[in-house]
């Protein structure tokens, strides 16, 4: 029977309520045919699913772009908000370069601003792609944060067009809430254990730990201050500065693992970030050392600089490896992943250019099993925050999740900032990202300090230690 035949039989089984015989021994109920007319023609939702389909949705054009330098908590965030052609539709990105906000600031200001106006606000893999290419000496820290800003208002703007959280446009969730570590940093073993102790009792089940060096600096411990005998130990005419001694640290950080075992067993795990400070070979000597008290990652054994030293540190110790916040270029991370020489990628997103890129680094990261472990202390804005969970909450070879705590202040400016309980970080399941920004009480909170200093560190003879 040819289809106008059908379409017609059909129609007769629905309007009198019987079965009818389509010819070849088939027959249809009236209730059947009721639902294939539907789905065949517009009334079915199948059949409107398709219809606006083939329409697409309504141009939505960007119309401006704005920024919004806000410091609630004390860090210079850099939020952007993109404006569309449909009043009161907009999206906010995460463009903060905590260290020099103004670079990024001016990068939209000046380039990408006049670049994006009036472009399909829908066409977010294009317009990143051709942004990116707008700085032809291109993928700085500036640049990317900047990208990452309009980017991530555009993923915003579309979940709010659309309805639905980010997370369900980047595939929807494989978890019910994202798992977080918190931060323990002491001057004294007893002071650790108090605050790890505090994090299990929370029902955490990571925790970073630092221990300050007595009497000299170190990375990650607030009030570690080199003290008056250890200035008397440099040598005459030396800049004056606080003083980092790598096998001081490690032998510190070696008897703090022992300790934290000895008292706490090896359930709870354990994240010790190097940030990078000590040479290669002290480096490795320390994941060899504690390797034995099984970390559930060291960070940052060397800097971005050396990564070359990966393959050497993968051969030589068991400890898991995590790397990649100060990352901004694929080059400088893709080799490490290929070949299985880390565990982690830490990359801080905004400074790669946002969640259209760390969407694509965690699905390469799938297929070589290393887990990510964005970037995520208070140099991440609470948009950027949003990246991170969202992305989380969809990535099945996800590894954990750096905590970072949202003051009153912080929640008063970003209404929607994510819930965090019991070591666990919610989304609200809100169209977008879920979060937004009160921009009169954004304006109550100016930046107090232009740069935060980073570099400061010497050895006893006034060599800089990167920071
Ligand atoms: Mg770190």
């Amino acid at each position: 029977m040819e289809r106008r035949s059908v379409l017609k039989a059909l129609s007769a089984a629905a309007a009198v309520g019987a079965v009818t015989n389509l010819g070849r021994g088939r027959t249809v109920s009236a209730e059947s045919a009721e639902g294939i007319l539907g789905a065949m023609g517009g009334g079915g939702p199948l059949a409107q699913a398709k219809a606006a389909a083939r329409r697409g949705m309504p141009p939505l054009k960007i119309t401006d772009v704005k920024i919004i330098a806000t410091a609630p908590s004390g860090s210079n965030w850099t939020i952007v908000k993109v404006e569309t052609s449909e009043p009161g539709l907009y999206g906010l990105g995460a463009a903060t370069h905590q260290e020099i906000p103004q670079a990024a600031q001016a990068y939209i200001e000046k380039r990408l601003k006049p670049f994006v106006i009036g472009k399909n606000a829908d066409e977010i893999e294009d317009i990143w792609q051709s942004a990116y290419v707008q700085e032809y000496f291109r993928s700085g820290p500036e640049g990317n944060n900047a990208l990452s800003g309009i980017d991530g208002a555009l993923w915003d703007i579309l979940g709010k067009r659309l309805g639905v959280p980010v997370y369900q446009l980047l595939g929807g969730k494989v978890r019910a809430a994202v798992p977080l570590y918190g931060h323990a940093a002491a001057l004294t073993q007893s002071a650790l254990n108090d605050q790890v102790q505090a994090y299990i009792e929370k029902g955490y089940q990571v925790v970073r730990v630092q221990l300050a060096t007595p009497g000299w600096s170190g990375y990650g411990v607030g009030g570690a201050a080199t003290s008056a005998a250890t200035q008397a130990l440099r040598p005459d005419g030396v800049k004056s500065s606080p003083v980092f001694d790598a096998n001081r640290y490690i032998n510190t950080t070696i008897g703090m693992f022992e300790a934290l075992r000895v008292k706490f067993g090896y359930d709870i795990g354990l994240i010790h970030d190097v940030h990078e400070r000590p040479a290669l070979n002290q480096s490795i000597e320390l994941c060899r050392a504690v390797q034995q008290y099984r970390p559930f990652y060291i960070e940052d054994p060397v800097s971005p600089e050396d990564v070359g030293w990966f393959q050497i540190f993968r051969q030589e110790t068991s400890a898991p490896l995590a790397m990649g916040e100060l990352f901004v270029n694929r080059n400088e991370w893709l080799s490490l992943v290929a070949n299985r020489w880390i565990d982690f990628i830490r990359i801080h997103q905004s400074a790669v250019g946002g969640l259209n890129m760390c969407r694509k680094v965690a699905h390469c990261c799938e297929f070589f099993d290393v887990r990510t472990a964005w970037h995520g202390p208070n140099n991440v804005d609470p948009v950027g925050h949003c990246y991170n969970l969202h992305l989380d909450l969809v990535t099945p070879n996800f590894g954990i999740q750096e905590e970072t705590f949202f003051d009153e202040k912080t929640r008063e400016v970003f209404p929607g900032t994510p819930e965090i309980r019991k070591g666990y970080m919610y989304a609200n399941d809100q169209p977008g990202f879920g979060i937004d920004i009160d921009e009169k009480a954004a304006a109550k909170y100016p930046y107090k300090t232009d740069f935060e200093g980073r570099g400061n560190d010497r050895m006893l003879d006034g060599t800089i230690v990167r920071p």
